[in-house]
């Protein structure tokens, strides 16, 4: 796998297509992140983990780890499995069950040998229509089951082989045109281009912000609950690890650094929202741990001109207010897993932060 070098020490990405992850799968994490390097997972913008501070050796042993636990499924195609999907769906009953299709095209991209040339950064988003991560600009999406190149949708409506479809576009367009961009909104014409190879055309571009899953109980189609929990500035410890596989055999990381536990008995929540707690998960949408995040920061990143990881925790238990627009802490002007939409951005200038909201 592809390790890239921090200033704490070797950083990997353990892509979860949809965020989906088993209470089995996250123990090897937890395990694994343990024994080679720093304990504490991180959560990504994408719905993904991170783990920091690898020691030399560590990547290769890491690699088999995730092997085994079915998190590692293609070598070739690890780096662009990035797929976003909605992750309420098939649970709450507020659009069509997007899970099998999740499965199915990731399937197909690792089956797909041109797809392993996608950038790493390439992003699909899949909606179930209720808009809540089309707002994330994907490159390719599926919106209510309709095409979307670049949020622009087209009148293409299908499933794991139209997103095949588009990639490959993406591709033959990008090297029509001579282009490394690694985007497609960044290639001259790119949404209409990319179209045109599908035989189709792009209407304007949908508008529109993420809409983030909300944190605390929400009812299930089966009467279950699905408790959505907040790890405060994105950060797992082993206990909280341990406490999430405590109540669910099965949960999503959101690309809002949350975590859904679906599948709970509603005369179980409270006792599961109370364990959860007690591991300092927070499962109420008014704490002011919600919606704010933070990049590395120092001592992992290099760049940084502060430690922001403190800097937010200090400022969060200071003033523990709810925010009214999420608020994200950074070192230095990269801005790292910024988010997308209206949000407050702290900003560390090397002798304070700057505010800005935007
Ligand atoms: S925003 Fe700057 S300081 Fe923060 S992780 Fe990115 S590069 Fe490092």
């Amino acid at each position: 796998m592809r390790v890239h070098a921090a200033a704490d020490g070797g950083l990997a990405r353990v892509r979860l297509p949809g965020g989906r992850l088993t209470a089995a799968q996250l123990g090897a994490l937890r395990s694994a992140a343990a024994a080679l390097g720093d304990p504490v997972l991180e959560l990504t913008s994408r719905g993904n983990v991170q783990v920091r501070a690898l020691r030399e050796g560590a990547p290769q042993r890491l690699a088999a780890l995730l092997h085994e636990a079915g998190l590692l499924p293609s070598e070739t195609h690890e780096r662009v499995r990035n797929i976003v999907a909605s992750p309420l769906s098939g649970l709450d009953g507020a659009g069509p069950d997007v899970r099998a299709l999740v499965r199915e095209f990731d399937a197909a991209l690792c089956a797909t040998p041109e797809l392993a040339g996608l950038p790493g950064r390439f992003l699909v988003t899949i909606d179930d229509g209720r808009g809540d991560v089309t707002g994330l600009g994907g490159d390719v999406g599926l919106h209510g089951g309709r095409l979307l190149l670049a949020q622009a949708p087209t009148p293409l409506r299908g499933g794991a082989g139209l997103l095949v479809r588009a990639a490959l576009a993406f591709l033959a367009e990008r090297a029509g045109q001579g282009s490394a961009a690694w985007r497609l909104a960044e290639l001259d014409g790119g949404p209409a281009r990319v179209a045109a190879r599908l035989g189709t055309e792009t209407g304007p571009r949908l508008a529109g912000a993420p809409r983030p899953t909300p944190v605390g109980l929400t009812r299930q189609v089966d009467g279950a609950a699905a408790i959505v929990v907040v790890a405060p500035l994105g950060l797992l410890t082993p206990d909280q690890a341990e406490a999430l596989g405590g109540v669910a055999e099965e949960m999503i990381v959101t690309p809002w650094r949350t975590v859904v536990l679906p599948h709970v008995p509603m005369d179980e929540a409270d006792l599961a929202v109370e364990r959860l707690a007690a591991a300092g998960l927070v499962a109420d949408p008014a704490s002011p741990w919600a919606g704010v995040t933070a990049c590395a920061g120092r001592p992992g990143c290099a760049k940084a001109l502060a430690d922001v990881r403190a800097d937010a925790r200090a400022a969060v238990v200071a003033d523990a207010a709810p925010q009214a627009l999420p608020v994200h802490w950074v070192g230095c002007e990269r801005r790292c897993g910024a988010p997308r939409g209206r949000h407050v951005e702290m900003l560390a200038t090397g002798s304070g932060y700057r505010r800005v909201e935007s």
